[in-house]
């Protein structure tokens, strides 16, 4: 079992204040793999004091020392990717080959895009007689999940250096090898003592102590919308900016002009992807009434190709969900699914035949799903597809829009008039439209309950900056 007892704390690894050991799983084989140190708020103020002490100098950088910074950190990150696919491989359970080909992908995505976005960003505008500067808002704090872990890290941490802040991280409790490697390479990297600190910890101890710190800016929170609305209330007394990426019930809407079955099975796939532990995963699919039977057919088929199998095995299968907590959550809802009269056409409660040990779970879809019913209003973050039938373009509209959330929608249509009225209605801060690619150049985030910034590329720096304006002056 490894040691990763240590933080990141002013260029350094140190000891945390109090000893409080806390495990970490491989959730393939429910075998212990290392074990952190859940730190304190007597940490999280040694680590602020650091990042304040480092915003004098860091803020005041060139635009172009930190673009070779960021330099200096994508050719560490490219030169250790594979190292960090396998962390987060063993440590929330990716397939290797996604875990290399998406998961730590992410990272570097996120450190080009900001780099690409670094190179034309207007920090200083002239409006009449004033001079608009935008300036690094201070620490900043990020609280991140272990569904994404380097995705979710690198997407704050980029910005962050490009705009000239300061940080503390808590990765997840649950998923921190990925961020102990990372925080190497920001050693590695030569980011100057103090810029970025890592925390391991859970919520309610270094999440709290971030979010109510007297001493840090901003928080931008990565999680669930309970966890959200919790930093949201401990980060009010302090009237800190709090950024918050949250959940998700995301609508896909198929329309009949197009390939039913490979549409359908695309849809499938991409709710399946990463075991459904995706908070813009598509989980409610919406078909027109007179295609139903045939679109519920085809997604038991395509459900029914996923293969499931172990993280360590390469191959496009799905693994196991992160833990057994995740495990009996996803149960759970299934379970409700059934009782509330949902008609199980694939999948369904226990593991996958063969699969005793490890966190597996049944790529599962439910037809005749009415959209009040518990799976499709909740987040599962399990393999859970519902398909609900509509009868006209505007029902399709309103199904898709009735959900707390607001984060992703997906649209499947050959008609562009129809795309065009149909997008321009949807309460979504995503939509994807016949399957296209969200870029690292595009702004993330969602309306309503699935949080209220915008992270990745230029978008991604707002979050980041404060706004000065002077009058008169040069
Ligand atoms: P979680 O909310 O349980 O934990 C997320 C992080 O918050 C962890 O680091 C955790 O330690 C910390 N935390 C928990 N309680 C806290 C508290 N009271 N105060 C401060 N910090 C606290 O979420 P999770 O299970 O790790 O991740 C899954 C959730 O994340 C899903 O709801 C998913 O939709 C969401 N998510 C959203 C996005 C997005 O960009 N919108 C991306 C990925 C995941």
């Amino acid at each position: 079992m490894k040691n990763y007892r240590q933080f990141y704390i002013d260029g350094q690894w140190i000891d945390s204040v109090h000893a409080c050991d806390f495990t970490v799983e491989n959730p393939s084989t429910e075998q212990l793999i290392g074990v952190i140190s859940l730190g304190s708020s007597d940490d999280v103020d040694i680590a602020v004091a650091a990042a304040r002490r480092a915003f004098a100098s860091y803020a005041q950088t060139s635009r172009e020392a930190r673009i070779a910074l960021l330099e200096q950190l994508l050719a560490v990150y490219i030169d250790r990717c594979d190292e960090m696919a396998e962390a987060i491989s063993l440590e929330m359970g990716a397939p290797i080959d996604f875990a290399i080909e998406d998961q730590a992908y992410c990272g570097r995505g996120h450190i080009e895009a900001a780099l690409m976005a670094l190179k034309t960003f207007e920090f200083k505008q002239k409006r009449q007689n004033a001079t608009i500067v935008r300036e690094p808002i201070g620490v900043c704090g990020f609280i991140t999940p272990w569904n994404w872990p380097i995705n979710q890290i690198s997407c704050k941490v980029a910005p962050a250096l490009a705009t000239g802040c300061t940080m503390l991280l808590k990765p997840s409790e649950i998923a921190p090898l990925s961020a102990q490697i990372f925080s190497e390479m920001i050693h590695q990297a030569g980011i100057p003592a103090g810029v970025y600190n890592m925390i391991h910890g859970d919520g309610p101890g270094v999440g709290t102590a971030i979010s109510c710190h007297p001493d840090i800016d901003m928080v931008s929170f990565t999680g669930s919308t309970r966890a959200g609305r919790a930093v949201s209330h401990s980060a009010a007394e302090s009237i800190k900016r709090v950024t918050l990426e949250l959940g998700g019930k995301s609508p896909n809407i198929i329309f009949e002009d197009v390939d039913l079955e490979a549409t359908v099975a695309r849809g499938v796939n991409d709710c399946m992807e990463n075991v459904g532990q995706s908070c813009n995963a598509p989980t409610r699919m919406l078909v027109p009434s007179q295609l139903y039977t045939e679109a519920v057919a085809y997604a038991v088929k395509a459900a029914s190709a996923i293969a499931v199998g172990r993280a360590d095995q390469p191959g496009a299968h799905i693994g196991p969900l992160v833990s057994r907590l995740q495990y009996n959550k996803v149960q759970d809802l299934i379970q409700t699914g059934i009782e509330e009269g949902a008609r199980l056409v694939v999948g369904g409660l226990g593991k996958p035949e063969g699969f005793e040990t490890g966190h597996f779970t049944k790529p599962t879809v439910f037809a005749d799903v009415d959209n009040q019913m518990t799976i499709a209003r909740e987040e599962v973050f399990g393999p859970v597809l519902v398909m609900i039938p509509f009868d006209s373009e505007q029902q399709a509209i309103d199904l898709a829009n009735d959900t707390p959330y607001g984060l992703a929608a997906y649209v499947n249509s050959n008609n562009e008039a129809l795309v065009d009225r149909v997008t321009s209605q949807l309460r979504a801060g995503m939509v994807r439209v016949n399957g296209a690619s969200h870029l690292f150049s595009s702004p993330f985030g969602g309306y309503k309950q699935s949080g209220n910034g915008r992270e990745w590329g230029a978008f991604g720096f707002d979050d980041y900056l404060e706004i000065k304006a002077i009058s008169g002056g040069g």
